[in-house]
């Protein structure tokens, strides 16, 4: 089975097709121009994951809520579900950039750190 992706580690955009037997292990690779491209399909065809940005609320800050993000992509499948958990958080202001408002999220060993600032009001 051929699976065709797009390469998304740097703007050029270059076509992947990965050749994959039954079981799902990988044959050949081809498509990609650099080695990067090779890392981003195997990753992709057997444990793709994500980055993941969105807010957390704040309570006692100048903003109700500050922007964040994974410290490292999470697993594909679990991204609703930290998404979830982050918008089930509220954490106490002030906040500084890179400040982890969320250690280990689901057990996945990434950490959600703010990515702005948020002063006491
Ligand atoms: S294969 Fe290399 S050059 Fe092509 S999009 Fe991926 S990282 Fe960029």
């Amino acid at each position: 089975m051929v699976k065709d992706i797009i390469c998304v580690a740097c703007p050029m955009g270059c076509q992947i097709s990965v050749d994959m037997n039954d079981n799902g292990e990988i044959l050949s690779i081809s498509g990609n121009t650099c080695k990067r491209g090779d890392a981003y399909a195997r990753t992709e065809c057997t444990a793709p994951a994500r980055s993941l940005t969105t807010t957390v609320k704040v309570s006692g800050g100048i903003h109700p809520v500050v922007p964040v993000k994974s410290a490292q992509a999470v697993p594909k499948g679990l991204i609703m579900e930290c998404a979830k958990h982050i918008a089930s958080l509220e954490i106490k202001a002030p906040v500084k950039i890179g400040d982890i408002v969320c250690k280990d999220i689901l057990g996945t060993g990434v950490d959600i750190i703010a990515t702005n600032i948020c002063p006491e009001a």
